[in-house]
């Protein structure tokens, strides 16, 4: 016999896990899980409780939805709502710094796997399935933080929100890669610096001056100073994602920075390769001045 959660606690709405779990475990047409035809007939409630408030941003990127991703965003009825707002790419270019193409790898074969890539901004696709949560009555409740589990048994659970003890049949852990509901399950599990650090940022396609028309809107530029990557954030690729991508010694699991890289090392990836082409201008400027 199968037992049903009266109800259930999901910890964090973040963009991949939380809100695709629970749309899958509450959607009532799609859904194929046990989980779901149970919440459903039996009416289960759920409740979502958001560390962050509901104007709180998101990193202004894009996130690419590969074909797996995709086939669970279909089933959930999520890609029909965003898909005109995607890029689609099937292939990824590299380049030198000669602006040869050196490869060009197939990366999401539609007729192996039924999708290309789909590339959109990441709050686009976090409001659409914010707005299907809300069509289904379910609730976030924002600015709650989970604070840890006081207790459990096979009744439930009691943990603490926002330091109120809270209780539910069920609890899920979706409160990303610094997760608090991991530290119970596992306290000796922690986020690993690898010693690799991206830098992000965005451009207005017609504000560069590609070398030709019809310039690939998507490439790896492999050169000396590191790689340089780019990729369009909407279909007709009015803005780009440029990102550089680079290796610092960083500070190793340091609890300041939980586990990730500091300013310095940051602004160290920055400098790194960049330095002599500033000391170059500068010092070309000086030699015409004089
Ligand atoms: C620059 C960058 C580019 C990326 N590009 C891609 C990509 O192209 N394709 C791709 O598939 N993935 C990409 N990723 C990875 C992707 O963003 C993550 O895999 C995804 O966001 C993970 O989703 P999540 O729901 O598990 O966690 P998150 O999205 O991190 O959500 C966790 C949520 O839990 C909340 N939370 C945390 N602690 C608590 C607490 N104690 N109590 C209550 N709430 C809490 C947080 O506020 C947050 O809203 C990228 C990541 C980055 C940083």
């Amino acid at each position: 016999m199968v037992i049903l959660p009266a109800d259930v606690a999901i910890i964090g709405a973040g963009l991949a896990v939380s809100l695709e779990t629970v749309l899958r475990l509450i959607d009532i047409e799609k859904s194929e899980t046990a989980l779901a035809l149970a919440l459903h007939r039996q009416n289960i409630p759920c409740t979502i409780y958001e560390s962050r408030s509901n104007e709180a941003t998101e990193v202004a990127s894009g996130v690419v939805l590969t074909p797996n991703r995709l086939r669970i965003l279909d089933d959930l009825v999520v890609l029909s709502r965003i898909k005109d707002r995607c890029w689609l790419a099937d292939h990824r270019t590299y380049k030198n710094d000669e602006d040869v193409t050196t490869r060009k790898t197939l990366a999401a074969n539609e007729d192996l796997y039924g999708f290309k890539d789909h590339r959109l901004w990441r709050r686009i696709l976090l409001m659409e399935m914010k707005i299907m949560l809300e069509e289904r009555c379910i609730d976030i409740v924002y600015k709650a933080r989970f604070g840890g589990i006081i207790a459990e048994d096979e009744t439930g659970v009691h943990f603490l929100i926002n330091g109120e003890i809270k209780r539910a049949s069920m609890l899920i852990g979706t409160d990303g890669t610094v997760s608090t509901v991991r530290k119970y399950i596992d306290p000796d599990i922690r986020p690993e610096y690898t010693g690799t650090v991206g830098a992000l940022a965005h451009i207005r396609r017609d504000s560069v001056r590609w070398p030709y028309a019809d310039y690939e809107p998507q490439f790896t530029l492999q050169g000396k100073p590191g790689a340089f990557f780019t990729m369009p954030e909407d279909p007709k690729a009015e803005h780009n994602a440029g990102r550089r991508q680079g290796t610092t010694a960083g500070p190793a699991n340091n609890e300041d920075t939980k586990g990730g890289v500091g300013i310095d090392d940051m602004s160290c990836l920055f400098r790194v390769g960049m330095q002599k082409e500033v000391d170059d201008t500068l010092s070309n400027q000086r030699s015409s001045a004089s």
